[in-house]
């Protein structure tokens, strides 16, 4: 399996919450590592943009709502098969759906706010990493 990094963030829900330093143990004991991290407010146009896959959703302008009304912390991943194996940590998208033990069933308050995004290819882990952070800004490029 080849080393991938996918782009997590954790959502206004998990920081207003006080879970950032759970979520973060929790992924670091599952074997990824850090490699960027920063804390920033969205604005609605950012959030848009993040999210323009899903601009002919119904749920676009709630979830990009939600997405711009506090802080959120974009955190860059790295690990062998990180793009599954990060999936499978926070489990479905709705957290009546996910897993007995994943990030989303133990935390996430409905299906918007489910506490932490993934990257679903590895293709978009670097687009949506690019979203966030420089290059010299990754740890190993540094
Ligand atoms: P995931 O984050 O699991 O990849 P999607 O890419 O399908 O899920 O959706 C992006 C985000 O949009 C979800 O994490 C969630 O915050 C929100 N969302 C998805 N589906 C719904 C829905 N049916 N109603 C409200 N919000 C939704
Ligand atoms: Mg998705």
């Amino acid at each position: 399996m080849a080393i991938e990094r996918t782009l997590a963030i954790l959502k206004p829900d998990c920081v207003r919450k006080q879970k950032i330093g759970e979520v973060l143990r929790r992924i670091q004991e599952a074997g990824f590592e850090i490699q960027a991290m920063k804390m920033l407010t969205m604005s609605k146009a950012e959030a848009e943009g993040f999210y323009a896959v899903h601009e002919d959703k119904p749920f676009f302008d709630d979830l990009t709502d939600f997405m711009s009304s506090g802080p959120c912390v974009p955190v860059v991943l790295e690990k062998e098969n990180a793009i599954a194996d990060f999936r499978d940590l926070i489990g479905a998208t709705d957290p009546d759906e996910a897993a007995e033990g994943t990030i989303r069933s133990d935390f996430a308050g409905s299906i918007q706010e489910n506490i932490v995004h993934g990257s679903d290819s590895p293709a978009n882990g670097q687009k949506e990493t690019a979203y966030f952070f420089a290059e010299h800004e990754i740890v190993a490029n540094q």
